[in-house]
């Protein structure tokens, strides 16, 4: 089989080989992808940084024409990379390709921003002097991406880095490689110069610590945990560059009595269980007000029992396997603690054989549960979902709020006055009325409060404040 090498100032080269494993057939290897070394991240970054100062001033129609030929392909490949995708972490066909499709999205997207970008010039406080504010690349920018999303979240840091200007060195989750390695061959055969763009495959506690570790990165941004999110900004301090974190999350999605009950039971089997639960917008803590509660669950109940848990590439599976054996026993154990904790296993949570050896597990939800349970405090990140039975919208706000995450929040009610109270009030980056917490635009803000997020937006626009520094220049005529 192939080896998939890094890609280190424009050549591919690497050592030692990971097997990537498709969890939905244990037996079935993906391909093999280069696991990369301390000193490859060192040369990976050395060569970002000789490759900043030409790409920093190349034109934007250079940038403009790589970024749209990567959408073009990315959007042409888009059944064969859904394959891929779906084949090393899990998901259904029809959800890899639908990620595939919002990654070039992405690109295209950043394509027309190159195209776009502005600056301000103002009157100075003194007479006969004019200010100019303009934005200009940050520098070298270290990218970490989790294995939930191996396309898209790559994809959204990657592609406002490059229209920006910024030159990067990528490390993605280790579980994920194909679909990474994926989009950097596609942006290497589009045009971009030598260095602009480094791949390094391999251990997060080997290639990603020798990233954080680096004095020569002027910006991290990292999705994954929050324990390692937390390294992240402990090195970035101490490095003194700008980092932007996504973490987890622990979503709320409240279902008042005024509820349409299709409306409320589809969104919240969407948001605890669809793509495996493994979405950091999924949510798994349903607030249900007392007067629905009970009709609520019974229907939500059988919803769950039409999912159909199988291989990601049949036609017919609904929800693919758990991505692999530690986060299968993240989740069995969490089973087991909701149990212990008291809280009612009301449907799933069975480990399910099927024809190819893989990680399939039933969707599990848990009523009779407090807010103050492990199961409704920590992120779980799997088919996992618990029911907080509430009295009233304000007891169900205030649930909704006592988590110490906040990256978005749902709620299913046909009131015109409680859904603007929720938006305005419910104390995530991203608020839904009527739709799962799951499932967002790739053109607006995406990111969080509390403990979910730290540092300026991605995505749309606004992913301009991390990718950029702003410069103020002052002409005397
Ligand atoms: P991890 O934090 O374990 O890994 C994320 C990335 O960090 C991986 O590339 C990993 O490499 C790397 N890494 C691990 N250790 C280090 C280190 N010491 N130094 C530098 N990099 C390191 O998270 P998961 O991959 O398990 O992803 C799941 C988590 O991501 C969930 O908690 C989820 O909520 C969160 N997430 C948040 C999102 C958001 O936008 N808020 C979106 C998607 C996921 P390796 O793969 O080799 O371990």
């Amino acid at each position: 089989m192939a080896l998939h090498q890094n890609l280190i100032a424009g050549e591919w080269t690497g050592g030692d080989a990971i097997p990537n494993i498709n969890p939905s057939d244990t037996n079935e290897v993906v391909g093999e992808y280069a696991r990369g070394t301390a000193d490859d991240m060192k040369n990976a970054i050395a060569a970002a940084k000789a490759a900043f100062p030409a790409w920093s001033r190349s034109g934007i129609l250079e940038r403009h024409a790589i970024l749209k030929k990567t959408a073009d392909e990315i959007l042409a490949r888009k059944d064969e990379l859904g394959a891929l995708l779906s084949r090393e972490e899990g998901k259904t066909l029809p959800e890899g390709t639908g990620e595939v499709i919002r990654a070039a999205q992405i690109f295209d997207f950043y394509a027309g921003e190159t195209l776009r970008l502005t600056g301000e010039t103002v009157p100075s406080a003194r007479p006969g002097i004019g200010v100019e504010i303009t934005r200009e690349p940050v520098g070298v920018v270290g990218i970490i991406t989790p294995w939930n999303f191996p396309i898209a979240i790559p994809a959204w840091k990657i592609a406002p880095a490059l229209a920006y200007g910024n030159t990067i060195v990528f490390k993605p989750a280790e579980l994920v490689p194909g679909s990474a390695w994926a989009i950097v061959d596609i942006l290497h055969r589009a045009g971009l110069p030598k260095g602009v763009l480094n791949l390094v495959m391999g251990k997060g506690s080997v290639v990603g610590q020798a990233m954080l570790d680096s004095p020569d990165l002027a910006g991290l941004t990292f999705t994954g945990s929050t324990g390692t999110g937390k390294r992240v900004a402990l090195a970035s301090i101490e490095h003194n560059r700008k980092f932007q974190l996504e973490m987890g999350g622990k979503n709320p999605f409240v279902v008042l009595d005024d509820a349409d009950l299709t409306v409320a039971v589809e969104a919240a089997a969407n948001s605890g269980f669809f793509a495996t639960g493994q979405r950091c917008t999924a949510s798994s803590r349903i607030i249900v007000t007392e007067g629905i509660h009970d009709k609520f669950v019974a229907a939500l109940t059988e919803r769950l029992g039409k999912i159909n848990v199988g291989h990601a590439m049949e036609k017919d599976s609904h929800v693919g396997p758990v991505v692999d054996q530690s986060q299968l026993k993240q989740d069995t154990d969490y089973i087991d603690i909701g149990r212990k904790e008291g809280a009612k296993l009301a449907f799933g949570g069975e480990l399910l054989n099927r024809a190819t050896p893989g990680f399939y597990l039933q969707p599990a939800l848990f009523t009779e549960v407090s807010n103050q349970m492990r199961i409704a405090r920590e992120e779980i990140f799997g088919p996992v979902a618990a029911v907080i039975r509430v009295k009233d919208y304000d007891e169900a706000l205030a649930t909704a709020n006592d988590t110490p995450f906040g990256l978005s929040s749902g709620i299913a009610t046909t009131s015109l006055k409680h859904a603007t109270h929720f938006k305005r009030n419910s104390e995530a980056g991203m608020v839904m009325v009527n739709l799962p917490t799951a499932g967002v635009d790739f053109h607006v803000p995406f990111g969080g409060r509390k403990g979910s997020s730290f540092g300026s937006r991605e995505q749309g626009k606004y992913a301009n404040e991390f990718f950029t520094v702003v410069k103020t220049a002052y002409t005397q005529a």
